[in-house]
């Protein structure tokens, strides 16, 4: 009995590149003819332009073709985790429509879970081209920060684009967390994973979801949810500013008793309480973005609404 491979596939405003995507994925489905199955579990998050109706047409011609549609838009996380929660086959792949993740990749993959015994596999894209330098400049600086200040292994240039056999989907599911920064929660779980690289791809059709400001956002997402270094630096600075103030303190006390206390200083003074409290709101500002996540998390809101679903 062949096996079932369940993609992915999350879709926002995409009503020009489901088609092609369908396409590649016929040749794919081809090729494993008999050896796999497949499935694939389109989710519409929150769409404003056909792309749910571009996707029920095709579910009608087509069984293998299942949907899950948003009441909004709940982003790209909230999408792959309706689509866990939805996928039944063996395996499960999860990617973008807009082909910059190859489907044609997916036979190989399949190889390397099958013949070489991994239980995930992943891809990075080796080079950044066709991206805006400046967008590539900070992405490279944060995978470096990342790595540095968390557990979760999370490599440069790492794509969504990923196989993973059953085991390691359960596990995922185990994370309800609402505050959902995939890329880690990949690494976090561990499992043995093969990467395999390919060159960046052009979008086939339409225009890139992420603004800057998006992926600016997304980065703090990732740092905050998995890791707390930036609350141990701000109790460093702490810590290394009272000594700082302690010394300062004495030096004054004997300054006074030596030289009396003529009344000067009123810049220097001003000087160190604007210095002291730049960084105390700072330090407020870092605990508060750790306090405003945990709020989110204790609301326990679901992590999408489902509007309809086949
Ligand atoms: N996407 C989504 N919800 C969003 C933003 C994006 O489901 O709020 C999907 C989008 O349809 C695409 C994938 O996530 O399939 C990647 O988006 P995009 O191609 O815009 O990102 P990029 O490849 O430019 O990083
Ligand atoms: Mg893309």
């Amino acid at each position: 009995m062949s096996k079932l491979c369940s993609c992915i596939v999350p879709c926002f405003n995409e009503e020009e590149v489901i088609p092609l995507y369908y396409e590649e994925m016929q040749k794919v489905r081809k090729q494993e003819e008999g050896k796999i199955d497949f499935e694939i579990i389109f989710i519409d998050d929150g769409s404003k332009d056909k792309t749910l109706e571009v996707i029920k047409k095709l579910s009608e011609q087509d069984e293998c073709i299942h949907y899950v549609s948003f009441s909004r838009n709940f982003g790209k996380e909230a999408a792959m985790y309706a689509g866990f929660e939805h996928a039944n086959g063996e395996y499960v792949v999860t990617m973008d429509v807009d082909l910059q993740d190859p489907p044609h990749l997916i036979p190989e993959m399949i190889r390397c879970i099958e013949e070489e015994g991994y239980d995930s596999v992943a891809t990075r894209r080796v080079t950044r081209k066709g991206e805006p330098p400046i967008r590539s400049f900070f992405a490279r600086r944060f995978y470096g920060l990342i790595n540095k200040i968390s557990d979760a292994d999370i490599v440069d240039g790492a794509r969504d684009f990923r196989m993973m056999k059953r085991d390691m989907v359960n596990a995922i599911l185990s994370m309800p967390e609402y505050n959902r920064f995939t890329k880690g929660i990949f690494g976090w779980v561990g499992f043995k994973t093969k990467w395999i690289e390919f060159e960046n791809v052009e979008r086939a059709a339409g225009e890139t979801k992420w603004s800057f400001w998006k992926l600016f956002r997304y980065a703090l997402e990732g740092i905050i949810a998995f890791s707390t270094v930036p609350l141990t630096i701000v109790s460093l600075i702490g810590v290394i500013v009272c000594i700082i103030a302690f010394l300062f303190l004495l030096f004054v006390v004997i300054r006074a008793t030596i030289f009396g206390d003529p009344v000067a200083g009123w810049p220097s003074l001003i000087c160190v309480i604007s210095f002291l409290s730049g960084i105390q709101l700072l330090g407020i500002g870092v605990v508060g973005m750790y306090l405003s996540k945990t709020y989110l998390e204790t609301k326990k809101r679901p992590i999408y609404i489902k509007k309809e679903s086949k």
